[in-house]
């Protein structure tokens, strides 16, 4: 194979920037990558004490990783077991991993220890898509962690990548009401006990985040969870990236539009309630966490 150089240095490269017409050795590329994600955090001027929910898998693991590299971050991370077999026990194991790498000190909420029941006990019950109830357990109790415990911010692993396809998919289901949270910070609402929220990643790729991982030695879990369906998203992720390789740059302007999109729609926003039962945001009277888990005193 012919061997591609560094468009900074000699060295070998390992990944095209088609966008920038670039291409990168480890050490140029870690340079790159930190400047997307310093970018971010510099926009809208993050510092101070941020949790990472490191789930074990590449984005989160990533995300926390490169946090540490600025020095106005003090990082945390946490871990939700949300009881799913051997897949969080794996899950675990990894996010304790890539923590003890850091150094940092991951502390663990458990979904059945705090409230009585696994994912696959209460899906067993409530039916429905399996990951739609997780992704709503993991963001009541990814702000629930952060708003408890006075961060500053929380941090997610969502990328490009993600970020794009779900608002696509949402396009093209005509679901708009989750057009608020299209930024790469979510502002808190203290009266409404939501955390300020992060996405350090927002414009990097799947790729991109999975050959930063590679190359800087990230540990993280490959593991698929068993209880995950195809993703409606998956297709258009695939579309999309074939999409940017032929117009390179396109989803980071897909990106770019939808956040402006969502500052006109602002005002035109559903109104926040209260959760009765534990007064986190809702937008029914008792928050489907409550209702679902059924987290009644
Ligand atoms: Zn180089
Ligand atoms: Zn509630």
């Amino acid at each position: 194979m012919v061997k591609i150089e560094c468009s900074n240095c000699s060295e070998e490269a390992v990944i095209e920037i088609k966008r920038k017409g670039k291409n990168y050795c480890p050490d140029h590329y870690r340079k790159y990558f930190l400047n997307q994600v310093g970018k971010v955090l510099d926009k809208y001027e993050i510092e101070g004490k941020i949790a990472v929910a490191i789930s074990g898998g590449k984005d989160s693991s990533t995300c926390a990783e490169a946090l540490t590299h600025f020095e106005r971050i003090d990082v945390r991370s946490f871990y939700i077991n949300l009881g799913i077999g051997e897949y969080s026990k794996k899950s675990r194991g990894s996010a304790k991993e890539v923590s003890d790498e850091l150094g940092l000190d991951l502390d663990i909420i458990d979904l059945e220890r705090r409230y009585g029941r696994s994912v696959p006990e209460i899906n067993e019950e409530e039916g429905g898509s399996p990951c739609a109830l997780c992704g709503m357990i993991k963001r009541y109790l990814t702000n629930r962690y952060a708003f408890e415990n006075g961060f500053d911010y929380v941090a997610t692993g969502h990328n490009l990548s993600d970020e794009v396809s779900s608002t696509f998919h949402n396009l093209a289901n005509v679901y708009l009401t989750p057009f608020r949270g299209l930024e790469p910070v979510l502002n808190e609402k203290k009266n409404y006990k939501l955390a300020e929220r992060v996405k350090p990643l927002y414009f990097l790729k799947d790729k991109e985040t999975l050959i930063y991982a590679q190359t800087n030695d990230i540990s993280f879990y490959h593991g698929e969870c068993p209880l995950s369906q195809d993703s409606p998203t998956d297709e258009l992720k695939n579309w999309l990236h074939e999409l940017d390789s032929e117009k390179p740059g396109i989803m980071r302007s897909f990106a770019k539009s939808f956040m402006r999109l969502e500052d006109r729609m602002e005002k035109d926003q559903r109104e926040l309630k209260k959760c009765e039962n534990c007064g986190y945001a809702t937008a029914t009277r008792i928050c489907r966490f409550c209702r679902v888990v059924r987290n009644f005193p």
